[in-house]
């Protein structure tokens, strides 16, 4: 008996691990049932009612015509009824963009094979070479002090090299005059200027990303693109997007701004056009554009255009000099000194051909918006922040190597070594992070939940790295100045945590709500059966879509319990992974059964409401976000060829971003509504407690390790962004960082002679000429340690000013400067 029992357990197991199909199940059902009779010894009449009432229910079950009478159709009419409305702007938010390995981790079951078999991005050899040309001369252009302080501009050079360079077009094909770059390379390019000038960096990514550009490429008419994007290509536009509103600002769909479709005279003659008003706020670059691109919602109270009086959200390109466009102040974010500020009009008259795409795009403004946000937001602010990320790893590692406190390298110090191993080891998995998504973008997706996982978690780690880089400088970090190389970075830092959709909103509403219906294999299915089919059509395909949703929770939650038995040793792996990532590999495997089990429990629980509960939203998005990041590193430690060098910043990555995944889910459980199956769920997904830890401190030891010496692993750590050759305060920390190290056979030397008392340590008396005169160093020793000395002083050293804080001098500067180009 209890033989039969375990067996029918196992059966089942079995089969939801299998995801069988339901007949296999009803089959199984059906001799189990038999197995009953006969243990049973049921009367034959008995026999015969159990066999008539398996055999109508194995109809009801099998055969769709019957089931969809008598179960799913009801089942669609409430669907239908509890499903909440979703306006207009909601739907093409959902709609827009596509799935990639996001749909895999919603899946529960991974294809790692069909991850490691993505080709490794690449940048072609021309895209390397504008990175080490043009990128590299960029860079050494721009003093970010002269920039953020003296100026609040970049330079009139900078601003020339950056538009005859092309650095605005990169995303505008050849055949428009355009650099005609990849995803990757566009990337590239924002990385490296960020670890310079946020300010450059900035005004670089903003018309390659969604604005102008974008949406001519996507939507414009040919005669759009043929006059505006060689102009933009070559620096002759200046564009910017002005979506944002003081009354909308995350509720962007929200704006106030409107149009009314109308005639008026342009140019001497009649023309259909309309009368626009506007307010905008926030907008980049928007001082200094020639060309804006403006988002307002279009009426057509007469019907002029079509037969519809509220046309909806519309994008149009408007030229900076038309009579009543207001542009010019600015505002001053945290400091950056890139162009920023507000610009309004009021019943400013425009031809009807200005909107992108002409009149037959009325109303198109907020698909084309979220259809091409995907891209910009896959590469700019993850670009940016692994650019700071990276430059503070190389900056952070060596201050921390030349600075020097109880007679110890602060570096090696156990509580600034914790921070600056964490810097590191983000800094690692940001990197995976950027190049993975930039390459799914490359690879023709436009991600709409993978760029918000990308926007969120990079500009969060971001934040942690400049945190931890400024304590560890402490009040070098603090008081600015030319010399201070952390500062702007850290005042900076929240304009990406703000922009292209705020990091508390992208957390809790975007990750996990836009990510359960668009990458979850049955949601949108149901949805749009319930919401745009009708009759027969939709009684079919919510059917189908529903049975298939219960299979999969059955095998979602089968697998994340079995997993959850054996430790994950029956969870996939690639085929070749290797000793040290496999067992990786096999806990986002458990997670993502876990995640997929967990979502669609959560979503039956608490249905609608989820959408209003942006806690377990959030969490539920923190789970599948850490998935990726995982599976990022995991790639990019495969695609860089498993380089046991860099291992320890794999590993400490991996195992924090688990844990993170764990406590995430711990919270879910802890505060679900429903305590009983808070219960059945810890059970089913952690049948043996919780199996994640975090990092250990050994690994964190590991990656300050790699950051505080000279060599490969340092440069691959930071291999994309800028390292200043020039006698500025980036270039002599790096110089100094050297010759630090390069001192310690004769630091030790001092050390030993101090010991033995053949040499005295005094203020005021120069150590290392005392020890030459002892004959304890030689003359090239006594050098050496001199010029090392010169350059620490250099490093530790903070700027004063002034009590104007030098402002008179460099507006005199500024002043001659106009005079003479005014001369010229
Ligand atoms: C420096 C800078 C540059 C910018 N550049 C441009 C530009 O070029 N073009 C342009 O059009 N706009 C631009 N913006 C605007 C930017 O996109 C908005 O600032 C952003 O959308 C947030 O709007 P808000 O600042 O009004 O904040 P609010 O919308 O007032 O949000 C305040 C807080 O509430 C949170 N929140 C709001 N709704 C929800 C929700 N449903 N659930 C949870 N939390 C929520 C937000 O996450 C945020 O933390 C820029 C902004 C800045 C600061």
């Amino acid at each position: 008996m209890l033989a039969w029992i375990i067996a029918a357990i196992a059966a089942f197991f079995v089969l939801g691990y299998f995801k069988a199909r339901l007949i296999v199940w009803t089959v199984a059902k059906g001799l189990f049932l038999a197995w009953l009779c006969l243990i049973f010894d049921f009367s034959s009449s008995t026999n015969i009612v159990l066999a008539c009432a398996f055999a109508a229910a194995a109809l009801a079950f099998n055969v769709p015509f019957i089931r969809r009478k008598l179960l799913t159709d009801r089942i669609l009419a409430i669907y239908k009824r509890i499903l909440p409305d979703m306006s207009q702007t909601e739907k093409e938010a959902i709609d827009a963009g596509t799935v990639w390995w996001d749909g895999d981790l919603f899946s529960g079951r991974p294809d790692w094979d069909k991850l490691l078999a993505t080709p490794a991005p690449k940048l072609t050899p021309e895209e390397q070479a504008f990175v080490d040309g043009p990128v590299e001369e960029l860079c050494a252009m721009c003093d970010d002090w002269e920039i953020t302080h003296e100026r609040y501009d970049l330079p009139p050079h900078v601003w020339q090299f950056i538009k005859d360079k092309g650095f605005l077009g990169m995303i505008i094909p050849k055949k428009f005059g355009g650099m005609g770059f990849s995803a990757l390379a566009h990337s590239a390019v924002v990385t490296k200027l960020s670890s310079r000038s946020n300010t450059a960096a900035v005004t670089v990514m903003v018309p390659n990303s969604l604005g102008p550009a974008e949406l001519l490429l996507h939507y414009g008419t040919d005669e759009q693109k043929a006059h505006y994007l060689p102009r933009l290509a070559r620096g002759q536009e200046i564009p910017c997007f002005a979506l944002t509103s003081p009354e909308a600002g995350s509720d962007a769909a929200s704006i106030p701004d409107f149009g009314v479709v109308c005639k008026g005279t342009w140019q001497g003659k009649e023309t259909l056009g309309m009368r626009v008003t506007w307010d905008k706020r926030y907008i980049t670059l928007g001082p200094v554009s020639t060309l804006l691109g403006l988002a307002f919602r279009l009426y057509d109270p007469e019907n002029l255009l079509s037969s519809k009086s509220d046309l909806g959200i519309t994008c149009a390109l408007v030229p900076t000099n038309t009579p009543g466009v207001n542009i010019g102040r600015r505002h001053l974010p945290l400091n950056g000194a890139f162009q920023n500020g507000p610009n309004w009009g009021k019943d400013v008259f425009m031809p009807i051909d200005w909107i992108i795409g002409g009149k037959d795009y009325a109303g198109k403004g907020w698909m084309m918006l979220m259809n091409c946000l995907a891209a910009g937001r896959s590469i700019s602010l993850p670009a940016s922040s692994v650019g700071g990320a990276q430059a503070l790893a190389r900056v952070t590692g060596a201050y921390s190597r030349v600075r020097q406190q109880f007679r110890t390298p602060i570096g090696k110090l156990e509580g600034v070594e914790e921070a600056l191993g964490r810097i590191a080891a983000n800094a690692y998995l940001m990197e995976a992070t950027r190049v993975m998504t930039a390459g799914c973008v490359d690879a023709g997706e436009k991600p709409s939940v993978l760029s918000a996982i990308a926007k969120y978690h990079m500009t969060e780690r971001a934040r942690q790295c400049v945190n931890d880089a400024m304590d560890i400088h402490g009040g070098k970090g603090i008081c600015l100045g030319p010399n201070n190389w952390v500062g702007r970075g850290y005042q900076v830092l929240p304009v990406g945590i703000t922009v292209e959709g705020a990091n508390i909103l992208t957390r809790t509403l975007i990750i996990f709500g836009q990510g359960a219906i668009r990458c979850h294999p049955y949601v949108l299915r149901e949805m749009r059966a319930a919401k745009e089919m009708q009759g027969r059509e939709a009684s079919i395909e919510f059917d189908d879509a529903f049975t298939s949703h219960i299979g999969h929770v059955l095998c979602n939650g089968v697998r994340a319990f079995v997993y959850g038995l054996t430790r994950a040793a029956l969870a996939p792996t690639p085929e070749n992974s290797s000793s040290e990532t496999k067992h990786y590999f096999k806990h986002v495997s458990r997670l993502s059964a876990a995640f997929a089990f967990l979502a669609d429990i959560s979503m039956m629980a608490m249905g609608g409401a989820l959408k209003r509960k942006e806690k377990v939203s959030g969490r539920l998005g923190d789970v599948l976000s850490m998935m990726y990041l995982v599976s990022a590193t995991l790639k990019r430690y495969e695609d860089d060829g498993r380089i046991r060098e860099d291992l320890p910043l794999a590993r400490w990555a991996i195992r924090d971003a688990l844990y993170d995944a764990q406590n995430a889910i711990d919270q879910i459980l802890s505060n679900f509504p429903v305590k009983a199956l808070a219960r059945f769920l810890r059970f089913a997904l952690f049948p043996l407690g919780q199996p994640f830890r975090p990092p250990l401190d050994a690994r964190n030891h590991e990656c300050a390790r790699l950051v505080l010496e000279p060599g490969a692993a340092r440069d691959r750590l930071t291999s994309s962004v800028f390292v200043s050759k020039a006698q500025d305060a980036a270039g002599i920390l790096e110089q100094a960082f050297l010759m630090t190290v390069a001192c310690e056979p004769i630091e030790k030397k001092l050390r030993d002679a101090v010991r033995s008392g053949r040499l005295e340590i005094r203020a005021g008396v120069e150590t290392a000429l005392a020890a030459s005169e002892k004959g304890i160093l030689t003359p090239e020793e006594s050098h050496q340690w001199l010029r090392k000395e010169a350059l620490r002083k250099n490093v530790i050293k903070v700027d004063d000013f002034p009590q104007d804080y030098g402002r008179a001098e460099a507006l005199q500067k500024l002043a001659q400067e106009n005079v003479q180009a005014k001369a010229a």
